[in-house]
């Protein structure tokens, strides 16, 4: 977390806001996190216009003006705020600090100021996130060298894509694929959990294990999830726990069905008809590769 659709969702709400607009001034509240390339600095962005937003795996790339280029990474808590006079804030990754919330604040790291009173900061409780400033020339290289698999929402991403990304993985459990952001870019615990419930895989399943229908349905689940999350910025999550959504006023956001769902009743094995609310199966957590995994006992089988 954020994840694919929490950083897409974000970034697809901000293009229309931001791009075009000129840097008026970039405020750097967390030296650490702060990497700009040799001969530059904060100062170096003013006056710089954003001439695009785009995005690999879970990295944002700004393309601006005057050859240089921004990238940024929220890693595991990130999140940021967009501030417009003629519209309501947009709060994008992470679910805290709370949306409504005076910045800056302590978990503050970064403030790029835009023309026309816009403002996008970057708050990140962990310190984990961070901004990089350099030239244009140089951000392709510096994409490509954290080696992204495919995207699994771009056109051209099908069943055998994944099928041959996880060919190569045979050996480890698919859940454990899913999450190598060199297999395939963008997904982390929240969708690999997600999909994998959808498509009745058990996430310790051997990736060699899947057959040709296995990778059809992981296919279909994994892209049906992420394009339910994408437009609406995703899921809210604290850690591994579902953030309540009656509290956050946020209902378009509750999709998930399995992870962070723990003791819920399973919607799957109800919709088979196969058992009523009060004796449904129940979501359980376990770990698999380390990572708190959420599934349903009866509809993902045990290998
Ligand atoms: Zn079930």
């Amino acid at each position: 977390m954020p994840e694919l659709p929490e950083v897409e969702g974000f970034r697809r709400r901000l293009v229309p806001v931001a791009v075009g607009r000129e840097v008026t001034g970039l405020a750097v509240f967390d030296e650490k996190r702060w990497h700009p390339a040799s001969g530059l600095d904060a100062g170096s962005v003013k006056g710089a216009t954003i001439d695009a937003i785009d995005r690999a795996g879970k990295m944002l790339v700004y393309r601006l003006s005057g050859g240089l280029a921004l990238a940024m990474h929220l890693k595991i808590a990130g999140q940021l705020v967009l501030e417009r006079p003629d519209g309501p804030r947009l709060v994008g990754g992470h679910p805290y600090p709370r949306p409504g919330i005076e910045l800056p604040d302590t978990s503050t790291r970064f403030l790029i100021e835009l023309s026309g009173d816009v403002r996008l900061w970057f708050n990140d409780q962990r310190r984990f996130g961070w901004l990089r400033l350099m030239p244009l020339t140089e951000v392709d290289l510096f994409v490509a060298s954290h080696d992204y698999g495919p995207d699994p929402i771009a056109p051209g991403f099908s069943d055998a894509v994944l099928g041959s990304r996880l060919s190569m993985r045979a050996g480890r459990p698919v859940k454990v694929a899913l999450l190598d952001q060199s297999c395939i870019a963008g997904v982390g615990n929240i969708y690999a959990d997600e999909a994998l419930y959808r498509a009745r895989i058990h996430p310790r399943r051997l990736a060699g294990s899947l057959d040709a229908r296995d990778i059809a349905r992981l296919t279909v689940e994994l892209v049906g999830i992420l394009n339910i999350a994408v437009p609406v910025g995703g899921a809210l999550m604290r850690g591994n726990r579902k953030v309540d959504v009656d509290s956050e006023v946020d209902s378009g956001r509750d999709f998930l069905e399995a992870h962070g769902c723990a003791g819920a009743a399973c919607p799957r094995c109800i919709a088979r008809g196969e058992a009523g609310l009060d004796d449904a199966p129940r979501i359980v957590r376990t770990v698999v590769g380390g990572r708190g995994t959420y599934l349903c006992p009866i509809c993902q089988t045990e290998p």
